[in-house]
């Protein structure tokens, strides 16, 4: 079973009711599709397999589920589709009337709990952008309880939901990606306490490790993310992106060398700070803000930029390692 055999790399499922906004997240968040393009999508009428490679920390599947095919018929393979799946995100179209959203979420979260009690469930409160503040909030709060009280009645009050407020038109989105995806890094431990030590060592204030592609941050200090540090952060990786594509080469060997590890940019914004960016690899950015003042000692920045770059490797050896001799047991088996 081909499934089956891509079992370690974690898979996110994306679910909901036809319109709720699945395939505009895919798009949007993955696709590059601007948020604006997807009153223009076809509605989803199958399971689509969306392979995202671009990081080697960020390999999943994410998988559309039209709203209204009946994932209880005896055709539906729930084994295969929950037992290998690490999240399960719920779209929930705020801006409609969710009840139905609500009892779908109910008797997917019990079918998915019964295959497979590992699978972290989120909660996608999508489309807040027409909702004001107070809305929000209480919508929040009434999903959160409708939700988990639904969930107490199907005995299942152990089972816990992680809400997000989200919404395409701003960074919500790839803000609630992030902390999904995070869950299912078994590194993230490392890697805050990497980011830890290179910020503290170089007068950085925030920050974060990208997935370029995605914009979603793989890992942050264990300072507090304010959500205009991010936004700053993923609208410099656009531009440099944009420039790169723009002005960036190809190679003798006809390899795009747009974005490598030789990139890196350097922002200063007119409040005195600095917005700077080193590619670690070819998927991965590092994103630091620091004041002006502290970048003066760039040599002591880029050297322990080095040495976080070798660490962040030799997190990616070891894993690439346990995966293949994961690999090799499951062949012989
Ligand atoms: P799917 O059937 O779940 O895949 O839903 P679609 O992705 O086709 O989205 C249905 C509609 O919702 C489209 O017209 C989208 O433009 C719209 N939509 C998706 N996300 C958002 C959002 O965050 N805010 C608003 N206002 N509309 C959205």
């Amino acid at each position: 079973n081909a499934s089956l055999q891509e079992d370690h790399k974690p898979r996110i499922l994306l679910m909901g009711l036809r319109r709720s906004g699945k395939s505009s997240i895919q798009k949007v968040v993955f696709h590059k599709m601007s948020p604006n393009e997807t009153l223009f999508l076809e509605s989803t009428n199958k399971i689509v397999k969306d392979d995202i490679n671009n990081s080697s920390f960020v390999q999943f599947q994410i998988w559309d589920f039209p709203g209204q095919i009946d994932f209880f018929d005896s055709t539906f393979d729930s084994d295969t589709i929950f037992g290998g799946c690490g999240a399960l995100v719920f779209v929930i179209d705020a801006q409609d009337d969710y009840q139905d959203a609500l009892d779908k979420l109910q008797l997917t979260v019990t079918k998915a709990y019964r295959v497979n009690s590992n699978i972290k469930f989120e909660v996608f409160i999508h489309k807040v952008d027409g909702l004001n503040d107070d809305y929000k909030m209480e919508s929040q709060r009434d999903i959160h309880h409708r939700a988990t009280e639904d969930l107490g009645e199907a005995g299942l009050d152990h089972v816990h939901l992680s809400f997000h407020l989200t919404s395409i038109y701003d960074h919500s989105i790839f803000e609630a990606f992030s902390k999904v995806v995070q869950k299912l890094i078994p590194q993230l431990p490392t890697l805050e306490n990497l980011l830890n030590i290179l910020i503290s060592n170089s007068g950085i204030e925030k920050a974060f490790l990208f997935d370029v592609v995605s914009k979603i941050y793989i890992a942050t200090d264990s300072s507090p993310v304010d959500m205009q540090s991010y936004e700053l952060c993923c609208d410099m990786i656009d531009v440099v992106i944009d420039i790169s594509c723009i002005y960036g080469m190809v190679d003798e060997a006809e390899v795009s060398t747009t974005f490598n590890s030789q990139s890196s940019s350097l922002i200063k914004l007119n409040n005195g700070t600095v917005l700077y960016l080193r590619e670690v690899n070819n998927f991965l950015a590092l994103v630091c803000i620091l004041r002006e003042e502290n970048f003066q000692k760039q040599g002591v920045i880029d050297y322990n930029f080095l040495c976080f770059r070798d660490a962040i490797t030799q997190v990616f050896e070891l894993r690439n390692k346990a995966q293949n001799a994961a690999q090799s047991v499951r062949d012989q088996q």
